[in-house]
């Protein structure tokens, strides 16, 4: 099979089920589980806005004139608090109106470690998936992208806010502690002014992955240095197709390459 790796469509069911789109192709990834995988990129990258070629994919598989323009790549993207769509600026407030100016969820997830973080009501529970968190729990709601950056801001000055992908991939639970305490922690930690915008729903969604085993370490795949790998696939996690001997790879990180795809039967 040939095509352009794009994330994968989740689906919320115990345990999450994955479908890979390599162009016209739909892979059920679950059922390729104990399964041989062999990759090869074919050197090509095609914007998975545009479609237009490029030599480097920026900001997981957009080209160069569309890094520097988009909504979908604005740094507000990474930082909620330096969104400005509420005072009516942004890079298309057309797009901001419909994914800016709606409501927004700060939570709370395990993933690999207790982390903050915020996300479009829209992308409940994709956005928990992707990141491989195995619990999580709303903590915030507030109108706009900017405010919720602000609770974020707030809070990270006592937690973490980047996913810890080593130890989500290789499932280290240590340390981790109990959702419901650290919810009730994290909302007194909120400032006063931002108090207003805690969130009544307390329900801890619990999410659990397709993995047989879940590797001691793990190594990431790098198809720009090695275009061609393979491997048995052993799991996949939250954008990661998890391999035999710890090889991991992030999916994501290769939107829009091209690959060559073939599926040994078991
Ligand atoms: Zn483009």
């Amino acid at each position: 099979m040939k095509g352009h790796l794009l994330k994968m469509i989740t689906e919320l069911k115990a345990p999450v089920k994955y479908t890979l789109n390599l162009d016209d192709h739909q892979i059920k990834m679950n059922d390729q589980i104990g399964k041989n995988i062999t990759i090869h990129h074919t050197g090509n990258i095609h914007c998975i806005n545009c479609g237009r070629k490029t030599k480097k994919s920026f900001f997981q598989g957009y080209c160069y004139p569309c890094y520097i323009s988009l909504p979908q790549t604005d740094p507000s993207v990474i930082h909620p608090e330096k969104n400005q769509a509420h005072l009516g600026i942004s890079r298309d407030m057309k797009w901001a109106k419909t994914h800016d100016l709606i409501d927004h969820f700060v939570y709370l997830a395990l993933s690999g470690g207790l982390k903050v973080g915020v996300t479009r009501h829209t992308q409940v529970p994709t956005r928990w998936i992707d990141q491989g968190a195995r619990s999580a729990v709303k903590l915030a709601c507030t109108p706009h992208r900017n405010l919720a950056g602000q609770v974020e801001v707030a809070l990270k000055k006592h937690l973490n806010d980047k996913t810890n992908w080593r130890a989500m991939l290789t499932n280290k639970t240590e340390g981790e502690p109990d959702l419901a305490e650290a919810r009730t922690k994290a909302l007194e930690l909120l400032p006063d002014d931002l108090k207003q915008y805690a969130e009544k729903d307390d329900t801890i969604t619990k999410i659990q992955y397709p993995v047989e085993t879940y590797p001691l370490k793990v190594k990431s795949v790098n198809l720009d240095k090695d275009p061609d790998f393979t491997g048995k696939l052993v799991g996949i996690r939250g954008q990661y197709l998890i391999f035999d001997e710890g090889k991991v790879m992030n999916i994501r990180k290769y939107n829009g390459y091209e690959v060559e795809l073939t599926i040994e039967p078991k």
